[in-house]
């Protein structure tokens, strides 16, 4: 199987005003193949978010490339096609919401690339459906909770019809329930071959992936399963993943490392 995106050797350093450069990433390979879920995690700072922005060409890189379906991100002509493939959904809800009312909104893209009016409908419509969020559609966004705008966020990168849904610390400014509603979403659009990247802080989502990188100072240190990933306790402690997981999700860590035990959580024992 051919992969749908692929990235060769990539590097990349912001450029600072005073001409300084911030080397972020350094020689990263990576493969990833249609209907998979991965996720990323790794330190403030280690190139998560960056990497990410390869994805769909956000930010190209300075050495090696990206192959997205077979196009370069560098060729400014596939643009479009790259975007289309490959959908955004950021960390700050209120920063991706930009019409009054949730259906404009969700249009907004499809405007942009100039689909017509009664696909717009029937585009509006399933993505609204497939996020449940079809009943708030002539709401004004600025209603909803912190999750129903991630939604929404979701609901406008799919009625672009993508093959992959990268989520770059999505859920990062949710709380429980929130999360909760986004994992959700993400879990059904996955089984139904949705191609899913998810930058995350929280383990027990990226538990919920088939494979699990780990990013080090711009490199991946480390992949696998999340069972691989969680056995490593040294990992783990490196990468300060305090955050209590709850419920129905520590479970799931847990169905997949015994070790991992929702009841010592609080009490630091695995973690630290
Ligand atoms: P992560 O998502 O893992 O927290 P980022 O990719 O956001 O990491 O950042 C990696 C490094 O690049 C950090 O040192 C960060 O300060 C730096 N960085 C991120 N964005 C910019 C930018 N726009 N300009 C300069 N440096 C940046």
């Amino acid at each position: 199987m051919e992969p749908l995106i692929r990235m060769e050797g990539v590097s990349f350093d912001y450029e600072l005003s005073d001409g300084e450069a911030v080397h972020v990433l350094r020689d990263v390979s990576l493969e990833v193949y249609p209907g998979e879920y991965v996720a990323i995690i790794g330190h403030n700072g280690s190139g998560k978010s960056t990497l990410a922005k390869h994805f769909n060409g956000i930010l190209k890189p300075k050495e090696g490339n990206v192959y997205v379906a077979g196009f370069n991100t560098r060729d400014a002509r596939h643009t479009r096609e790259i975007r289309q493939r490959v959908g955004m959904v950021f960390q700050h809800p209120d920063n991706q919401i930009v019409a009054t009312i949730v259906e404009d909104d969700v249009a907004f893209g499809l405007e942009n690339i100039g689909v017509p009016p009664r696909e717009m409908r029937s585009r509006i419509d399933f993505a609204l459906k497939a996020v449940g969020m079809y009943e708030y559609r002539n709401r004004p966004p600025h209603h909803l909770s912190g999750g129903q705008k991630q939604r929404v966020a979701i609901a406008g990168v799919l009625a672009m019809k993508p093959r992959c849904l990268v989520l770059d610390e999505a859920t990062s400014m949710l709380d429980a329930h929130g999360r909760g509603e986004i994992l959700q979403v993400v879990r059904r659009l996955h089984r139904e071959g949705m191609t899913v990247i998810a930058v995350t802080h929280h383990m027990s989502e990226a538990a919920e992936a088939d494979r699990v990188l780990v990013m080090e100072a711009g490199r991946i240190a480390m992949e696998g399963s999340p069972r691989e990933i969680f056995q490593q306790r040294e990992i783990l402690r490196g990468l300060q993943l305090d955050i209590p997981v709850a419920g129905r999700l520590a479970e799931r860590v847990h169905a997949q490392v015994p070790e991992f035990r929702p009841d010592l959580i609080h009490q630091r024992e695995i973690i630290d």
